[in-house]
């Protein structure tokens, strides 16, 4: 197995704050980054050695791309097929192309994790307002409909109920492909990440409770105050999907946890996740350390805790605004993404308290 060794570059595609806080890992491990992205100006491009603005999909910018990067990985999973096959080609693309398409629809995905035996909400796939009639009457209401590709942060879903108009819920989506599935009465949210390495070792990270506000991650709290049996189940489900995909690189995985202490898995990204921003403070070897090991085949690090627990909170949109106070507060640590625009709703920092 060939290492990429620290003195490398590292291809990014994606410009968001996974991909900077990717690229500050790397550095401290004396890698270059460099990043595709379509968007100029963008929080890693401002931390990274290198960056190519254009489509991901503009053949000349791939090409730039693969000349000045000896492996490519991904803060962003949406990327065009065809875009991906090109730098494979090339250059060693981590994860590889068959996670990426997995995980960037939801038909593919709820398939593949059934099919590892990792059990769902109740989900029927559907094209059009006659597969949604259907689907509706063999999972009942209230039910979601989702997307099945390009949706996230609650983007793309619409909440069924008894009164819903199927037809008027289709049009409203925009989609030729959707998923319904069945409204979960979870207990709490959970999530977990593994890094798998191209040897098959693997490192699983605590697994967290997550709470969401208005379908966006809000809080953290590490490890998830869960039975150790339903920490351990988690962690395995997170191990067999990363073995089942020949991952290289990083899984996170989204539970529900019912309330008889069933996991049922919501989704997958196949990248550092705003769930595991906590390990930065809270981890021997944080998630985006893990990455550039996985991705550059170095031994993978310890995912012990610093302390006994951690919990992190997002900043999103004016709460950025609250730094000042938050500074003043000598536990917390203040992560902000450096981005120019407080939009409502937008990522823009999070904040981690470690108890030792
Ligand atoms: P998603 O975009 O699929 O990650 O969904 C965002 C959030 O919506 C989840 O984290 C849940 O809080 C909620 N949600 C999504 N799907 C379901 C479901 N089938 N049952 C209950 N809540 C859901």
């Amino acid at each position: 197995m060939t290492v990429i060794a620290p003195g490398s570059t590292i291809g990014i595609v994606g410009g968001g704050q996974l991909g900077r806080m990717s690229a500050l890992a790397a550095a401290r491990l004396g890698y270059d980054c460099h990043i595709l992205t379509p968007e100029s100006d963008s929080p890693a491009v401002r931390v990274a050695a290198g960056a190519i603005v254009a489509p991901y999909d503009d053949p000349a910018a791939l090409a730039a791309f693969a000349e000045a990067v000896d492996v490519v990985t991904f803060e962003f999973e949406n990327v065009p097929a065809p875009a991906v096959a090109w730098l494979a080609e090339r250059r060693p693309v981590r994860p590889g192309w068959r996670v990426l398409e997995t995980t960037q629809d939801r038909i593919l995905e709820k398939t593949f994790l059934n099919g590892a035996g990792i059990e769902t909400a109740q989900w029927r796939p559907v094209r059009g307002a006659d597969d949604l009639r259907a689907a509706l009457t063999d999972l009942g209401t209230p039910a979601i409909l989702k997307t099945a590709r390009f949706g996230y942060d609650g983007k793309g879903q619409v909440r069924l109920t008894r009164d819903s108009d199927p037809a008027a819920a289709w049009d409203a989506l925009c989609t030729e492909a959707a998923v319904l599935e069945g409204m979960v009465d979870f207990a709490t949210e959970a999530a977990v990440i593994v890094a798998r390495g191209p040897d098959g070792a693997m490192a699983v990270y605590d697994p967290v409770r997550t709470v969401h506000a208005n379908h966006i991650l809000d809080t953290v709290e590490a490890p998830a105050p869960l039975p150790v049996s339903v920490l351990d189940q988690a962690r395995t489900l997170a191990r067999r999907a990363a073995e089942a995909l020949d991952l290289v690189g990083l899984l996170a995985l989204e539970l529900f946890v019912t309330r008889d202490g069933r996991l049922l898995a919501n989704e997958m990204a196949p990248r550092p996740h705003n769930s595991g921003h906590w390990t930065l403070d809270g981890c021997v070897t944080d998630q985006f350390e893990q990455l550039i090991r996985a991705v550059c085949g170095l031994p993978l690090g310890s995912v012990a805790l610093h302390g006994r627990s951690a919990r992190m909170k997002n900043l999103l949109g004016d709460d950025v605004n609250t730094w000042a106070t938050l500074l003043a507060d000598p536990a917390a640590k203040l992560h902000l993404y450096g981005k120019r625009e407080a939009r409502a709703g937008r990522k823009m920092g999070h904040v981690t308290w470690v108890e030792s």
